[in-house]
């Protein structure tokens, strides 16, 4: 109840961007404002009732002051200071005309209102107004004493010892308000700077691993696409062996770059989930595919039992991450599972009109994870046991993208396991139906036996090697490519020459590719300005895609990327 007087309270202020002293320097402005408003109204109902105009007067023009200064503060609260000085100084005015007019010294609202003075004083404006202040107001009792005294010739009490209480106490107050003033007050500077430093490093962590990933993402395309090649070209089954590995070993490394910069990514809240339509059945069929060599090379089964009324359906959803999240669950069940089986399973919970209740559950009948360990495994860098890592590698970071992917879907990861029989991973997950009728590429071989040769394409790429994998793919689909190194050379060579296609790098020396992109697309003859544009790019950064296309280009594939997709897109442009 409170709370939500609170809450109604507050949604009257607008929030407001200052600092968090400043924020409570507002409040307590606002508070000190309020009881104003409220004595006014209790001092001008007292004031009517006795019939006393002065008083009421007195009280309307307090309620009014207030009001106002509310009003002001509402519309311009960096001026909350001068707010503060003031009413500050109309406290201590007040304090004088109470002490002095009625003559009787320190009454009960006269200390009240010294206590006020130096709470304002000192938490609203600052250390040294807050002893200027508490000084001037606690001046007023002893001032009134000496001049009472004077006026009336009586000694009441023993005189000097009063004077020294009230200058002790006083002077207690005071201190003690500087020294818990310059205590809290430093603590919150410190951690205020120290916030900013954090969001300063963080930025920086997030900008030098997308540099990095860059840098590594790139050679990592070559090797990885050059193995491909050769491991086609290549008959030899010792040789085919150790090109296997050495594509493994590399696909290994960017599936780890991946991971490292998914959790920086949702670690800065930087994540976001795509909403395309796609087929669910066909997503599984092929995740699945994907996994059965793993299996059979553990001679354990894999079996993926997905529900036929799933079977042709299109919805909406981010189908990548959600590979994502079986690829790892998938893996991981291969991986602890040295015996037996491990079974995919997608089955149809209940259908509410378009919206379909779909659970997911990744089984196996493995090593087993115990109550204790469960609680740790999605935590970033946590494996079950030392021995796991000795034994199955990884890095402790699957589990938490899993976990993290699950609940921007909506949903939450769930586990049941019996430590030496095994584990089951589950969640649910509602799709959104999609009813327009949509082509389907899905699980499809790229058209084989048509002819790229006639494409004439433009190939900006200054690193050698990745210059050297894709010469041997232009080869190999019979293209004749024009290559350069750098932005400058495609601008002079695009005024020679008409292309159908641009394939652009964005890192390069002497024009990158964004530059070139605005230079292209500024040039006067329209079949060169407007060429389609493909940037090849080693950045993973959230809003590439965006970045991209409102830089002007048209396509993107990030590095390090199949030979299928890179062939997907130029069939495309034949196909224009
Ligand atoms: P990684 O597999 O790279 O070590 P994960 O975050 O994917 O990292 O998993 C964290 C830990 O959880 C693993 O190291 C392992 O100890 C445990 N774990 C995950 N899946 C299973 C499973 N299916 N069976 C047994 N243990 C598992």
């Amino acid at each position: 109840m409170s709370g939500k007087i609170f809450q109604k309270v507050s949604a009257l202020f607008p929030p407001y961007e200052g600092t968090l002293i400043e924020k409570a320097q507002l409040r307590l402005f606002y508070l000190m404002l309020g009881a104003n408003v409220l004595k006014g109204t209790v001092y001008l109902a007292d004031a009517v009732m006795a019939h006393q105009g002065e008083g009421s007067m007195r009280a309307l023009r307090l309620i009014i002051t207030s009001l106002l200064l509310i009003a002001i503060l509402r519309r311009f609260p960096k001026i909350a200071r001068w707010g503060i000085h003031y009413a500050v100084l109309a406290t201590i005015l007040h304090i004088y005309y109470r002490v002095f007019n009625r003559d009787i010294g320190a009454d009960p609202i006269a200390l009240q209102a010294i206590f006020m003075v130096v709470i304002s004083a000192f938490y609203g404006l600052n250390k040294r107004w807050g002893a200027v202040y508490t000084v001037v107001a606690a001046l007023s009792l002893i001032l009134s004493h000496y001049i009472s005294f004077r006026w009336t010739g009586l000694h009441p009490l023993p005189q000097g010892l009063n004077d020294v209480y009230i200058v002790i106490n006083f002077l207690v107050i005071l201190i003690a308000h500087v020294y818990f003033h310059g205590v809290l007050f430093n603590t919150i500077h410190e951690k205020d700077a120290l916030n900013e430093e954090l969001a300063r490093v963080a930025d920086e962590k997030t900008s030098f691993l997308s540099t990095m990933s860059h840098e590594l993402r790139t050679p990592l395309n070559a090797v990885i696409g050059i193995a491909g090649l050769l491991t086609r070209n290549n008959q030899d089954p010792a040789q085919k062996e150790h090109l296997d590995i050495l594509k493994f070993s590399a696909e290994g490394l960017v599936r780890l770059i991946n991971d490292v910069l998914d959790v920086n990514k949702m670690e800065s809240g930087k994540l976001e989930l795509e909403s395309v339509p796609f087929n669910l059945y066909q997503l599984l069929k092929s995740v699945s595919g994907s996994m059965v060599q793993g299996a059979e090379e553990k001679s354990i089964q894999f079996a993926a039992d997905i529900d036929r009324k799933l079977e042709g359906r299109q919805f909406i959803g981010d189908p990548t991450r959600l590979s994502q999240i079986i690829y790892n669950l998938v893996g991981n069940a291969i991986k602890f599972t040295n015996f037996g089986a491990v079974t995919l399973r997608a089955n149809l919970l209940r259908q509410l009109d378009d919206q379909y209740i779909i659970r997911f559950e990744i089984e196996d009948t493995g090593i087993g994870i115990t109550k204790r360990q469960q609680e740790k495994i999605f935590d970033p860098y946590v494996q079950a046991s030392e021995t796991t890592t000795r034994n199955f590698g990884g890095t402790g970071l699957g589990l938490t993208i899993v976990k993290q992917l699950v609940l921007m879907f909506g949903s939450e990861i769930h586990i049941n396991s019996k430590p030496g029989f095994g584990t089951t991973f589950y969640f649910d997950i509602v799709f959104k139906e999609h009813l327009t009728p949509m082509s389907d590429n899905t699980g499809k071989d790229p058209e084989e036996g048509q002819d790229l040769s006639k494409l004439r394409i433009l190939l900006a790429e200054d690193h050698a090697m990745n210059i050297f994998f894709m010469r041997q793919l232009f080869k190999q689909w019979h293209i004749q490519a024009d290559i350069v190194e750098n932005g400058m050379e495609v601008i002079n060579l695009l005024k020679e020459k008409n292309y159908d296609l641009l394939l652009l790098d964005l890192h390069m020396p002497v024009m990158d590719g964004w530059e070139t992109v605005k230079n292209i697309r500024e040039m006067n003859d329209p079949e060169k300005a407007e060429i389609y544009i493909i940037a090849l790019t080693g950045s993973v950064s959230a809003d590439i895609q965006e970045r991209i296309v409102d830089a002007g280009m048209n396509d993107y594939l990030s590095k390090p990327f199949q030979m299928d997709d890179l062939k997907l897109k130029l069939l495309g442009r034949l196909a224009k």
